[in-house]
């Protein structure tokens, strides 16, 4: 079927009789109302708009107004709509009206244009659409088989655009700006009040390129597509980006971009992802980059669910050949916090400050500019970034020069080195007015931190440390690092932690800042560790990428790791290999023995789903995988495997068998690997399948031989689970035992290979001496033993538990705590077993035993056999607690630091008597000068806090809650927030505990849940939390979220 597309079809279907054409066309331009007033027929005025407005610019005009007044019966809308799904199937019609909207509508007309008299008197008459019955309309208009979507273009402050899209059209709504956008109210630009009025609406055919537009491919489907993958034709060479961003304008930035490709396979589509971004149809160019020849275009279209921007060429592009596509686009400083977006501060005069920062990993590099959006589509990139000249731009390479933007006063462009070949998401742009503090590293690098002006001080120990990892890093991988400067930055508004863009890495103000007065143990710990987790990556996924994010493991897992080889080397003292242990292997075995579980390599396609891995089991179990490698390939042969891999890939992207090859060759040659097993047969038990086994050894009678099998360990066992695998890993054994302990041992004595169910291990003493497995727990599984080898261990540990490693010690713990729990154990041998902690001193066991014994405290909490857990718990940390003492000092060990937080926080909850007199007496102090921040220390703030609020009443909860408003340091406001949480005044009171509510932390969960209370969004959870957490919160927080459910989604 052919559809007749004409203008004249197009103006007749939707024009309004004369009398409105006239108010229609002075809207459009006074001038063309003087022509058109001498008409007297629809017709005549009809020819006459052709003739002297035939700029499809009108057209958006006209629909603009048509839908604006509400004059308009709801069937000239209708007939409008019903004109536009037939005139969007015809192409050249699609194309005016998508060349025109992007290039005219948006920005000359919502941004400069504003509203006409018209609208304004409209609007004072109170005879507009409110933005709810607006919506309302355009979805009763055209919902048919359609996913509607409500999204937000902010554009100026105060109003906005909403785009909703469905099956055939897209409504774009433009709000007033009748309110004033401010810090305390929750609505903003992109989320207007219901009633606030409609200045304009403009309805476009589906088929436009618009962000969120066409989506010919899957009219028919609403499902998720999974075939999501670019196609393989194209190869991106070369990128020329040049971005101005206006960051104290309308948030709008301007865009230019010149992609080189070269063809790998013949195609007449050129195809890039995209979002977010309104592309100048008439600016794309397609040349041939050798003969400069323009290779014409057919048409563009957009599929939306791919996010692929396709340019339809007349002719195939050659295979072997070069092409240049360039073109200009508008895209927008958004406030989600991912592509490039807005994010602000308070200076110290209190005024607002604007700046624009990227978070591209893994797929928002498409909502700054059209690009090839994967990981293995390396290419260099040259930046020029617009910034007004008291402000400074930052990007991945050095910046080579600065020049005044032509016409526009106060304008520099700053123009960067091109960079090294590199993935998409590592590329990074920030314009701000930070302050900058420099170094040189050892080896010539520039050394860079930038923040804002007050805080920049408290960069000076990432500076010192950043570049001295740098420098190890260096070392330990034997390849200089590939650029000539590193940056750091943090910036106040910031999605995860931290973000290794290649050559300037993005911080959380928290995870960078470090201010030796007032900063704990703790965060200068998380600061290290943070700082060299994103500079490991500048080798492990900068330099050698994943190919695809399903090896996203392999690069979070080796920069995990390296944080406690780059500590260890760095802070000796800080025992970070013993505290991974707890930090990391404990941490994740929680999670990997549920059946929810997943393997750390996982197939994954769809945006979502890679969002998705980014969690505690990629990262987290990695790294201890990546540990167990270590030890059983030894230290020297790892390295050595390393080092190559990172060398022979360099600029190039890998799969795990890539690594496993390189570190197999290693194994091999050095003898560390025997000659009939690969490092891949082993790694993919511990990658492709999910969760770790338990090894049981059963000593015989004389105990002079011991049976090993092993079973996936799992906490809880669906009898109604379909899981069918069979799970068996490739495990390294190590033992030692207690004639010839030896805890330096750590390669494997022999292994339990996937085929053995069971291995007899021979040699070992008489039953009345211990063995114990796993030495160092340098594997990643548990093991249990039969009860005279338990009982021997427990019998060491009472009498030295010096005898046994540090690391087994938190072992033994973990191990036996947990295997009660999951009902493989009797719980009286764990608590036994623990009853050792009278003596130890080491903070990781202690550590290790308090983190799992919060689960039996919570059981317990409310049951009549609490007292005697709350007894033993104290009687076990009354030592510990006298020794380490109330008294804290920022130069005590660092570890000491730890555990004297650790073992005070539990004293104080148990209701230690001077933990909680010290406490309250601190913070009464406290209240007397609230100005002097030192009475408490920095590490026990947070402890301090909880305990006095507890043990307080509506004054020290009110002191508190006026702390937090005043403050503005993040990490202080934090610990407040969560300490607010800790109330219990009228559990203290009431007689019967758990029939009256709290009425102070039901007010502090509404407070969170209501606007302009001074919590902010984003920190709703730690407040939810914190009384969740508290055992008197528990049932109030679970009967909030019931009740008010409705209430928070909405
Ligand atoms: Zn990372």
């Amino acid at each position: 079927m052919h559809w007749f597309c004409t203008f004249n079809n197009f103006i007749q279907a939707i024009l309004p009789p004369p009398e409105k054409l006239k108010l229609l066309v002075n809207y459009i331009s006074p001038e063309a109302y003087s022509h058109i007033s001498d008409c007297t027929t629809y017709d005549e005025a009809i020819r006459l708009l052709k003739s002297v407005y035939v700029k499809p610019k009108n057209i958006i005009f006209a629909t603009h107004q048509l839908a604006t007044l509400r004059q308009q019966p709801c069937e000239s809308i209708n007939a409008f709509i019903h004109a536009l799904k037939l005139l969007s199937k015809d192409c050249e019609f699609k194309q005016i009206i998508a060349d025109t909207y992007t290039e005219e509508a948006v920005r000359d007309a919502f941004i400069t244009g504003t509203a006409s008299p018209i609208i304004h008197q409209r609007l004072l008459e109170k005879d507009l659409l409110t933005l709810s019955e607006a919506l309302q309309l355009a979805r009763s208009l055209d919902t048919a088989q359609c996913n509607a979507e409500v999204y937000s273009l902010p554009l100026a402050p105060g109003c906005c655009i909403l785009q909703l899209c469905s099956r055939n059209l897209c409504f774009y709504l433009q709000t007033a700006a009748v309110f004033a956008p401010t810090e305390s109210t929750t609505h903003s630009a992109e989320n207007p009040p219901a009633d606030t009025p409609v200045l304009a609406s403009v309805v476009i055919p589906r088929c436009s390129i618009m962000p969120d537009g066409n989506s010919t491919a899957s009219l028919s489907s609403n499902t998720k597509v999974t075939d999501v993958r670019l196609p393989a034709s194209l190869r991106p060479l070369h990128y020329q980006l040049q971005l101005q961003p206006f960051v104290r304008g309308n948030f709008s930035i301007n865009g230019y971009v010149q992609v080189e490709v070269e063809v790998v396979t013949e195609t007449s589509v050129f195809t890039l992802h995209m979002a977010d971004i309104i592309t100048h149809n008439e600016t794309v160019k397609i040349v041939d980059a050798r003969s400069a020849m323009e290779i014409s275009i057919l048409k563009q279209t957009y599929d939306n669910q791919r996010q692929f921007y396709h340019a339809h060429l007349q002719q195939p592009l050659t295979k072997g050949c070069r092409y240049v596509l360039s073109m200009e686009f508008t895209g927008y400083l958004n406030d989600q916090l991912y592509g490039f977006y807005r994010s602000s501060y308070t200076d110290s005069n209190g005024i607002k400050r604007w700046l624009a920062v990227t978070q591209f990993q893994p797929t928002d590099a498409r909502r700054a500019f059209p690009c090839f959006d994967e990981p293995a589509m390396k290419a260099t990139f040259e930046v020029f970034l617009a910034r007004e000249t008291d402000m400074s731009a930052v990007s991945n390479m050095p910046k080579i020069n600065s020049r005044p933007i032509e016409g526009q006063q106060g304008w520099m462009w700053d123009h960067f080195n091109t960079s090294v070949p590199m993935s998409t998401y590592l590329v990074v742009f920030l314009v701000s007015d930070f302050r900058s503090k420099e170094v040189t590293t050892q080896n010539g690098v520039s050394f860079r931190t930038w923040a804002r002006e007050t805080a920049i001080n408290q960069t000076n120990y990432s500076l010192e440390i950043g570049s001295k990892i740098l420098t190890f890093f260096e070392d330990y991988f034997s390849i200089p690092y590939p650029l000539p400067k590193q940056d750091m930055v943090a910036i106040p508004d910031f999605a995860s932690g931290a973000m290794e863009n290649w050559g300037l890495i993005t911080y959380k103000e928290t995870s960078l800042f470090y201010d030796p007065k007032v900063s704990s143990a703790y965060s200068k710990q998380r600061v290290m560790k943070t700082v060299a987790h994103e500079l490991a990556h500048q080798w492990f996924g900068n330099l050698v990428t994943p190919k695809w994010w399903t090896d996203l493991w392999l690069s979070e897992g080796f920069a995990s790791f390296m944080v406690y080889v780059c500590i260890d080397h760095a802070e000796p003292e800080w025992q970070m290999m013993e505290q991974l242990i707890m930090m990391d292997l404990h941490k994740v075995f929680r999670f990997d023995c549920l059946e929810s579980s997943h393997p750390i390599s996982i197939p994954v396609a769809h945006p979502d789903e890679i969002n998705k891995i980014f969690d505690t089991i990629s990262y987290v179990k990695g790294a201890s995988i990546i540990r167990m490698m270590k030890f059983f390939l030894t230290e020297a042969t790892f390295r050595r495997g390393l080092t190559n891999y990172l060398k022979t890939k360099a600029y190039a992207n890998a799969e795990q068998d890539d690594l496993w090859n390189f570190l197999t060759q290693a194994g091999h040659q050095d003898l560390t690997l025997g000659k009939c097993v690969t490092v891949k047969t082993i790694m993919d038990t511990w990658t492709l399948q999910m969760g770790y086994p338990v090894i049981t050894v059963m000593r015989s009678a004389d105990g002079a031989s011991a049976t090993v099998t092993q079973e996936r360990f799992l906490l809880r066992k669906d009898p109604n689970s379909n899981d069918t695998h069979v799970y068996r890993w490739w495990v390294p054994l190590s033992h030692t035992t207690q004639a010839t302990a030896d805890f330096s041992k750590t390669a494997p004595s022999r292994w339990l290979s996937k085929t053995d169910s069971k291995i007899t291990i021979r040699s070992l003493p008489n039953s009345s001496q211990w063995v114990i497995f796993n030495v160092q727990e340098t594997g990643y599984y548990r093991v249990n033993y039969d009860e005279n080898n338990w009982k021997q261990l427990i019998k060491q540990l009472k009498a030295d538990h010096t005898k046994i490693h540090v690391n087994n010690r938190a072992q033994l713990i973990d191990d036996a705590l947990n295997l009660a729990r999951a009902g493989q154990l009797s719980y009286s041998l764990p608590m036994d077993l623990i009853a050792y902690l009278k003596s130890e001193t080491s903070y990781t066991p202690w550590a290790t035993a308090l983190n799992n014994l919060a689960y039996i405290d919570k059981v317990f909490s409310r049951t009549g056999t609490y007292g005697s857990l709350k007894n033993f718990l104290l009687r076990l940390l009354g030592l510990q607690y006298k020794s380490i003492g109330f008294q804290d000092s920022l130069t005590d060990p660092h570890l000491d630091q730890h555990k004297r937080v650790k073992i005070l926080s539990w004293a104080c909850k148990l209701g230690h008597e001077d933990c909680v007199t010290q406490s309250v007496s601190l913070f009464n102090q406290w209240m007397m000068n609230p100005m002097n921040k030192s009475i408490i220390s920095p590490n026990l703030k947070y402890v301090v806090y909880c305990t006095a609020i507890a043990a307080g009443k509506d004054k020290e909860w009110e002191f508190a809650w006026n702390q937090y408003l005043n403050s503005n340091v993040g990490s202080e406001k934090s610990r407040l927030l969560s300490a607010l949480g800790c109330s219990r005044e009228l559990w203290i009171l009431s007689s019967s505990m758990f029939n009256n509510p709290n009425e102070r932390l039901t007010r502090y969960l509404e407070m969170a849940f209501t606007k302009d209370t001074g919590i902010r969004k984003k920190d709703v959870v730690r407040v939810f939390h914190s009384v969740a957490s508290n055992t008197v919160g528990k049932d109030l927080a679970w009967t909030f979220l019931r009740d008010q459910l409705d209430d928070i989604i909405d």
